[in-house]
């Protein structure tokens, strides 16, 4: 067995599986559960078709450009379930309003996190919003692939899945556009799907659905749990869900990750999407008028090619934006100039996998972090005044 990159560069993410004309190469899932390739030897010819779509070797960016990048929050209802300005959400209204079809990340009933085609509205909304999972995109390239041959096509994804998308097409299509999201880092399926099954537990299999980040509970929410009885939604505070705390301090990311050659401003995509954090201090009088109309979510909005840039023109009629720069929108967003550092618990979290499962990470993070655990549920559970009197004492 042979890998097309080294383990530590591969990404996981298909491609040179899905260029192979001889079928020689399997995705495989290693011990902790993250994706890689490998090549059987007996079968390989030597071709090179996988090494020439590898994101991480290939990575091919419009670099004449001039970049633009602005502040923006989308004034659609929609927005509500995205998870930043929903700026995505109006990119695929436009290409679906064109007979367009819209590629993204899903999270389906059985918790699989997955690359989807939508081709209506209706379907949006499963699309919308950060799944903190590394999602499978294997059955996407044919389709998309296919479907360029007819109609406008676009694909959000993380960069890495961008590139491997862009390479893997090969030649510029007119049809298609690609959207990337910065990003911190991905977890892998295998954590996840054993952090649903602690709390399937738990809740004794009553647990439908799972969201991270969700605006309906407020700024202190990391995401919700969702239920098939009547009791609907629950909030997921800091530190009650060890996946969502082990992803926050950058603990379980893959390999590749820790080096991506992509948390800079070489982007992939013909627009990238993110968080403006810190926009109060770059934007405030548009951060201020955002609040006003009662905006939750801007997002940074940076514009890489011309196509892109002609695109966003189209798209921008529910758009709330001012024009802002590349180098504000990177002051307080750590992805966009270097990749993610191993978290300090990164060592022992693997080892304790290896020996005990999920199981035994869980118990880790929720004995570690039990203070914060216990001090965040306080603090939610007292009044409002009481809450804004500690946030001033602290100074928070
Ligand atoms: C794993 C991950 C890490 C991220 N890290 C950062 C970060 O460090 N800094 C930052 O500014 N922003 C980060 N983001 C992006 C950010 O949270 C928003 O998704 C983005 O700004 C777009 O917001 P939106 O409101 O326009 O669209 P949204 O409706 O929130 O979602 C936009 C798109 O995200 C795609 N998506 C969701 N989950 C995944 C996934 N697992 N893999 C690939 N694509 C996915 C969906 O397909 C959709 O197309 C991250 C997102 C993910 C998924």
């Amino acid at each position: 067995m042979d890998f097309v990159v080294e383990y530590k560069d591969c990404c996981g993410c298909g491609a040179c599986h899905e260029v192979c004309p001889k079928s020689a190469i399997t995705m495989k899932i290693d011990e902790y559960g993250y994706v890689y390739a490998s090549i059987d030897n007996e079968l390989c010819v030597d071709c090179g078709k996988c090494k020439s779509v590898c994101p991480a070797i290939v990575n091919n960016n419009d670099k004449e450009f001039e970049k633009k990048a602005y502040a923006g929050t989308s004034l659609d209802e929609s927005t509500k379930k995205s998870t930043s300005g929903g700026i995505f959400a109006l990119f695929a209204k436009k290409v679906l309003s064109e007979g367009g079809v819209v590629y993204g990340t899903e999270m389906n009933e059985s918790f699989d996190v997955q690359v989807i085609g939508i081709e209506s509205e209706e379907e949006l909304p499963k699309l919308q919003g950060s799944k903190y999972v590394q999602s499978n995109m294997l059955s996407a390239f044919k389709k998309i692939k296919e479907a360029l041959k007819e109609k406008k096509v676009l694909f959000c994804g993380t960069p890495c899945q961008v590139s491997a998308l862009k390479n893997y097409i090969g030649k510029e299509s007119e049809n298609l556009i690609l959207v990337d999201i910065v990003c911190h880092g991905v977890p892998n399926s295998q954590m996840f799907k054993d952090e649903i099954a602690l709390f399937q537990k738990k809740y004794k299999d009553n647990l439908s659905g799972f969201a991270f980040r969700d605006k309906d509970f407020g700024q202190n929410c990391v995401g919700n749990l969702k239920f098939k009885n009547k009791d609907g939604k629950r909030a997921l505070y800091s530190y009650s869900s060890p996946y969502y705390t082990a992803f926050l301090k950058c603990d379980i990311f893959r390999e590749s990750c820790y080096s991506c050659a992509y948390s800079n401003t070489n982007r992939p995509g013909d627009i990238t999407i993110c968080d403006y954090w810190g926009v109060e201090k770059q934007e405030g009088e548009f951060h201020m008028a955002c609040q006003e109309k009662g905006m939750v979510g801007i997002s940074g909005i940076i514009i890489n090619t011309k196509k892109g840039e002609e695109f966003f023109e189209k798209s921008k009629e529910k758009l709330l934006c001012k024009e802002s720069t590349v180098e504000k929108i990177q002051k307080e967003n750590g992805n966009l100039v270097c990749p993610s550092t191993r978290g300090r618990n990164y060592d022992t979290v693997r080892a304790i996998y290896k020996e005990s499962g999920w199981d035994g990470v869980s118990r880790f993070y929720n004995k570690k972090y039990r203070k914060q655990r216990i001090t965040r549920q306080l603090y939610n559970a007292c009044p409002k005044f009481v809450k804004k009197l500690a946030r001033k004492v602290l100074g928070k």
